[in-house]
């Protein structure tokens, strides 16, 4: 650490220059820090952080807006990566830039923080919501529970680092036998056209669905259809070779559900059952998966029955491709591990992870055990758990094969036994024939991709099409394998299993070749957050179930997208389930308290609607419509710029209900600063007193605006209208700036004059009649 100059700390670390201001004033710190700034990024040798003194220790004074921005911009014509952060040297990129090996360290970009210190945000982001399924159109719980939330973190995220250095994309999951079995069904009923029609129908309706919920995706694909099916096909033998060439893809015969009256063989959904694991309270099983989202095998299932014939299916040897996910588990653990002490990844979802990565474990009940040491001994090596209070006793294998001889040895018993949680091969192929085609390898062909496997890199196809379309195809990598980019997941929590786990040993595997030890800090993975379950009424929206879930566009019948926006991002789920109780579907007797979505959704159509107002039909009757100049109060800058880095801190960690809670507070309370004031105003007629509080309301609202403006954007386009300013409004880097940093001549800036009772958030035709 060297001493630049008065008042001013340097650090040099690395590649990486830290500058802290001490106690400068902002005229001299540009002129002193600008010039060396200048110098240095011109040699195009560093990149730059700006840091701060924490606030309120003797002899420092907050890193000041204006100058901040001067630094911006002054590394921007060095073409410089820029961060600001709020801690001191030394703590910030102790491990934040470089790794033992020197790599860059992408996964700091999602670091847990301390409590004083600002987020850092990628230079670039791809913003992915899981994608919904090709066989109907998408109900409440894929906008509310996960469409919503994304969106907010990347018109969000567009404000922040800029709009050109975000991809925020999704696509219809088009392939499976799901897919091929109501699409069977249909034509039962008399639909004519083919299954691509069928198809490419539901991704039209879901596209324009997002569209009515102002779903800003850059890209929305379909897995099977157009450009992006064919860039998939592509892909995905791509992604085949390379984990065939890095040594993690072996044939494995496993046994298939295979209807004998049908004579065809049973896929995924066409085979019903009672998932096998332990404590699992899922409706429905299919054939290897449950829909909790548990992984078993065939063999496993209990009480299978074909959905073609309605009889029990019989097993049958079929050849397949597997991805080696078990022989992943020390490296899912590690990566794991990482994750729960450095990064902001969800604790519950780091849990549910953690479950999966037990050794293979079978559960054996104590009343079915007569001999249990000469049992043991029968058995290949494994540690034996027998508390005497558990009704089972427990083995542990150190791989799956010996616990499928321990379970050959079992059956042969005739014992009784379920098998716990473990990673099991991934199945790469199958023999649906509605899939994306397998290359042909070792003498194996005909098959076809398994759907969750291919959907799981479907966003990078997307990505890749989405640049095609901007002559940008070359730049994949710069958006999915470089330090300065990360790719931001939105799934629910029934997916875990495939996006944190799956996933993460498939794209390891990409990356690194089977016997190399991955170093999983700075192995290029997608930052995932899971939400959890989105509830109906308080219970679990399926479509099978007795309450149905309205569709996402009935919704809009009575209410608006901004009033459902703010209430579904109020309900978090970023750590439990949340029910979402929309009173328009509820009978009378079933009405308790107010309707929680207008409740939500007033903050904005009544509070700041309010606010907004007030500030305008000031300046009109009082200021002939132009900005009055003056300093901001210490009292509302203070309170603003807490509102604005807490709220910039729970973007940062994904707590969309906290952010609720800060706009909430930030707009009622200078709301009551507004409406206490302007008494005072009235009763003494002060003229001074009232243009200081008009300049404080416009300045907050200014700032609420920007807070807004991921949520309920519209709205917000009207205030900068009514502003009369430009885009650059939207801009974090000037977050803090009063109204008049826009503005290079205030005295003739004239705002766009405002009438009577125009709402800048409106309410649903439906609720004005009410009124
Ligand atoms: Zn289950």
């Amino acid at each position: 650490m060297s001493k630049l100059t008065t008042g001013f700390l340097g650090c040099v670390h690395d590649k990486c220059l830290i500058l802290v201001n001490l106690n400068r004033t902002v005229e001299s710190s540009k002129r002193v820090f600008g010039r060396f700034l200048y110098a240095q990024a011109m040699q195009g040798k560093y990149a730059v952080q700006a840091a701060q003194g924490p606030r309120g220790e003797q002899g420092r004074r907050p890193f000041p807006y204006s100058l901040y921005r001067f630094i911006c911009s002054e590394i921007r014509k060095g073409d410089m990566l820029c961060r600001n952060s709020q801690s001191f040297p030394g703590k910030v990129g102790s491990r934040q830039s470089k790794t033992k090996n020197g790599k860059e360290q992408n996964n700091m970009i999602c670091k847990k923080l301390t409590s004083k210190e600002r987020p850092t945000f990628p230079r670039r982001a791809v913003i992915t919501a899981g994608m919904p399924y090709g066989n109907k159109n998408l109900h409440f719980g894929h906008v509310g529970g996960m469409f919503i939330h994304a969106d907010i973190f990347a018109r969000f995220l567009r404000d922040r680092i800029g709009k050109d250095n975000v991809i925020f994309l999704s696509g219809t999951d088009c392939y499976g036998s799901p897919i091929m079995e109501s699409y069977r069904r249909l034509q039962e009923a008399g639909y004519e056209g083919t299954l691509e029609d069928y198809v490419r129908g539901n991704h039209e309706d879901q596209k324009k669905t997002l569209e009515n919920y102002g779903i800003s995706l850059d890209f929305f694909g379909a897995s099977a259809l157009g450009e992006a099916g064919s860039i998939h096909r592509q892909v995905s033998a791509e992604v085949f070779r390379t984990l065939y060439k890095n040594g993690y893809i072996r044939k494995m015969t496993m046994p298939q559900f295979y209807d004998e009256e049908k004579k065809v063989f049973l896929n995924g959904r066409q085979v019903t059952g009672k998932c096998p694991i332990p404590g699992c309270t899922s409706e429905k099983a299919y054939a290897d998966e449950c829909s909790a989202g548990h992984q078993f095998l065939p063999s496993e299932l209990i009480g299978p029955v074909s959905s073609l014939s309605g009889k029990k299916p019989v097993l049958k040897d079929v050849e397949n491709w597997y991805f080696d996910l078990e022989y992943c588990i020390d490296t899912v653990k590690k990566y794991n591990d990482f994750l729960r002490k450095n990064t902001n990844t969800r604790k519950y979802q780091l849990e549910t992870v953690e479950e999966f990565l037990k050794k293979p474990f079978l559960y054996v009940p104590r009343k079915y055990i007569v001999d249990l040491a000469e049992l043991a001994a029968k058995l290949p090596p494994h540690k034996l758990t027998d508390e005497e209070k558990k009704p089972s006793v427990v083995f542990a294998f150190e791989n799956l094969d010996d616990r499928d001889q321990a379970k050959n040895v079992l059956d042969a018993e005739g014992i009784h036994y379920t098998s716990g949680k473990t990673l099991v091969p991934f199945r790469l192929s199958g023999n649906v024939e509605w899939g994306v085609p397998f290359p042909e390898c070792e003498g194996l062909k005909d098959l076809t991709f398994w759907v969750w496997p291919e959907s799981l890199w479907a966003p990078i196809s997307f990505t890749l099409a989405c640049l095609k379309a901007q002559g940008k195809e070359a730049d994949l990598s710069r958006w999915w394998y470089d330090e300065e980019a990360k790719v931001y997941q939105f799934i629910g929590e029934d997916n875990i299993y495939f996006y944190a786990i799956a996933q993460t040993g498939l794209f390891t595997g990409l990356q690194v070749p089977k016997g190399e030890v991955p170093d999983m800090e700075t192995v290029h993975l997608s930052h995932i957050i899971a939400n959890r379950h989105l509830l109906y009424m308080d219970t679990k929206a399926s479509s099978s179930s007795e309450c149905k879930p309205p569709m996402a566009d009935e919704l809009l019948d009575y209410y608006t997208k901004d009033q459902l926006r703010m209430h579904f991002m109020s309900l978090g789920l970023s750590s439990k389930s949340a029910g979402f109780k929309p009173q328009v579907f509820m009978n009378e007797e079933e009405k308790n308290g107010v309707d929680m979505v207008l409740k939500d959704g007033n903050l904005i159509t009544n509070v700041f609607n309010r606010l907004i107002r007030t500030c305008f039909y000031g300046i009109q009757n009082n200021c002939e419509g132009r900005i009055p100049r003056g300093d901001v109060s210490e009292q509302i800058r203070l309170m603003t710029e807490k509102a604005v880095l807490d709220y910039e801190r729970y973007m940062y960690n994904h707590e969309f209900h906290r952010i609720s809670y800060v706009l909430d507070d930030f707009i009622r309370g200078v709301n009551r600063h507004w409406v206490n004031n302007v008494k005072i105003a009235d009763a003494t007629n002060d003229g001074e007193f009232r243009k200081q509080l008009i300049i404080d309301c416009l300045y907050a609202c200014k700032v609420m605006a920007i807070l807004i403006h991921p949520i309920a954007p519209e709205g917000c386009e009207m205030f900068r209208e009514y502003l009369n300013l430009g885009e650059e409004l939207w801009d974090w880097n000037a977050i803090l700036e009063p109204v008049s940093f826009y503005i290079a001549d205030l005295e003739n800036h004239q705002l766009k004059y405002l009438e009577p009772r125009v709402d800048f958030f409106k309410k649903h035709d439906s609720q004005l009649m009410e009124l």
